[in-house]
């Protein structure tokens, strides 16, 4: 999920961020236009500017169809067409895009999906095995967070467990080879209160599969990882901290004292994990609220702090994100941002300082925040939803093998959510023929207002993708759709 090759630094390169030297990008392109016979010399200076603007657009906007990007650049069908084939012959414009401030959609998103063609099969209402399987194994959770979609106390009957875990078992089975990082567990509710848990990551395992389990780490303590040594075979534990001391673990989750039990739990896990030589990985995710920024430090100093445990194995990985859902039009105000880049500057030169080896995702909106532009919001709202979804891209499974088509849906007794199960897999039914009906039987599933909470992030970057490809095909662009793929 990290950078690619760092970019080249010219002018070209580094054209889509904000405060580039637009002249001198556009003056290298018209050098490189010339030199290679591409424009002549009267022409180059104005197809050079609209390529760098080309570049800087989709550096910033990732999700525009390409007829807006032609009647932005004001140029008749034949010269727009003529630009994106020069775009694509000029890798440093390229570069540029995946780059710039919008360029983690590109890099970590859009560019790996369409690398696999998975967004075509989505297209083209083909059937596919999808391309990421989240199976949500957790009867129930200790916790009760207050933003947590979970209704209040809603679990599993523990009577489902073993019927439960084998039909996961055969997802796991069924899973094509080629994609190492094809499915992942998670929740739904937590992934540990499943005793099976261990068994399955085995499985996976042995099967060429490395999932990275998400989880509070509240029961993640010595006792479980003897009594589960499979657990040991997952490809990495990512911890959802809810704070960095139990008063603001008790505000949140509503359980006293949990915070010191998950800092003790990833303490002794540190340590074993150094002992056993395991390659397990071991990160964090963080969610900075409004006004909290400050706190970044101190989740530096709580991460140093357990390297100290296992100085020979430092945790591998943090994920930040920040929280702008409270806003009304998701943006950040002046002074907000100054306080979120300050405070960002602050955190990076105390990782370099106490936990430099740590490997940082600023997810799309805090990353383009850092490189001084505003993130495009993704706002996907009931009526820009895809009544097809997309489960050739990503499913999740739950404990009763109820197949869920959008990643907050997965929910015991959460209103409306079983609108978006597909289908149920059990036994003489496979998550194959699950998805492969509900594409070919044309199902469409018509969202009502307040269906976008179902969707996640990626869920959100998926549908914005698809709109937008199927804008580009619809208005005869199909051969360059979606700009970059
Ligand atoms: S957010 Fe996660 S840890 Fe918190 S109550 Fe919901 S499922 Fe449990």
């Amino acid at each position: 999920m990290t950078s690619t090759a760092p970019a080249p630094a010219g002018p070209v390169a580094t054209c889509a961020r904000p405060g580039a030297d637009l002249a001198a990008a556009v003056h290298a392109v018209r050098r490189d236009l010339t030199a290679d016979g591409h424009a002549g010399v009267d022409e180059a200076a104005t197809v050079a500017h609209r390529l760098v603007r080309l570049a800087e657009h989709y550096g910033n906007h990732p999700f525009t169809p390409l007829e807006d990007a032609r009647r932005l650049l004001d140029v008749d069908r034949a010269s727009f067409s003529r630009l994106l084939d020069l775009f694509g012959r000029l890798p440093e414009l390229r570069h540029a895009v995946e780059n710039g401030p919008a360029g983690k959609y590109w890099q970590n998103t859009l560019l790996p999906l369409e690398r696999r063609g998975v967004l075509d099969s989505a297209l083209a209402h083909k059937p596919a095995f999808p391309y990421s399987v989240g199976l949500y194994p957790g009867p129930t959770c200790m916790f009760r967070c207050h933003f947590c979609v979970r209704v209040t106390g809603a679990r599993y009957d523990p009577s489902a467990l073993d019927a439960g875990n084998a039909m996961f078992a055969s997802v796991i089975d069924e899973i094509p080879a080629g994609n190492p990082y094809a499915m992942y567990f998670s929740g739904g509710l937590e992934p540990l209160t499943n005793p099976g848990l261990g068994v399955l990551s085995s499985r996976a395992a042995a099967r060429g599969l490395r999932p990275t389990v998400y989880t509070n780490s509240f029961a993640l303590t010595e006792r479980t990882l003897a009594r589960q040594p499979g657990l040991w075979d997952l490809h990495a534990v990512r911890t959802s901290l809810y704070g960095l001391n139990d008063e603001e673990y008790e505000e949140t989750t509503g359980k006293r004292a949990s915070f010191e039990r998950v800092r003790a739990n990833l303490r002794r896990f540190q340590q074993l994990r150094s002992e056993r030589e395991n390659p397990i990985r071991v990160g964090f995710s963080y969610i900075v609220l409004p006004g909290r920024i400050h706190r970044l430090l101190d989740l530096v100093d709580f991460i140093a702090e357990l390297n100290e445990a296992a100085p020979d194995r430092p945790v591998d990985f943090l994920n930040v994100r920040e929280d702008y859902s409270g806003r009304e039009n998701g943006r950040l105000t002046e002074a907000e941002r100054t306080e979120l880049q300050e405070g960002l500057l602050a955190f990076e030169e105390r990782v370099a300082r106490r936990t430099p080896t740590l490997n940082i995702d600023y997810g799309y909106a805090l990353h383009s925040l850092k490189t001084g532009a505003d993130a495009e919001l993704l706002r996907i709202r009931p009526e820009t939803m895809r009544p097809s979804v997309h489960p050739q891209v990503s499913v999740q499974v739950d404990l009763l093998g109820d197949v869920y088509l959008y990643r907050e849906a997965g929910f015991p007794d959460l209103d409306g959510a079983d609108r978006y199960i597909a289908g149920r897999v059990g036994p003489g039914t496979s998550l194959a023929e699950i998805v492969e009906r509900f594409v070919d039987d044309g199902l469409r599933i018509a969202p009502h207002g307040g269906d976008e909470y179902f969707m996640d992030g990626f869920d959100q970057v998926v549908t914005a993708r698809l709109n937008q490809l199927e804008a580009d095909v619809a208005a005869g662009w199909g051969d360059a759709r979606g700009f970059l793929r």
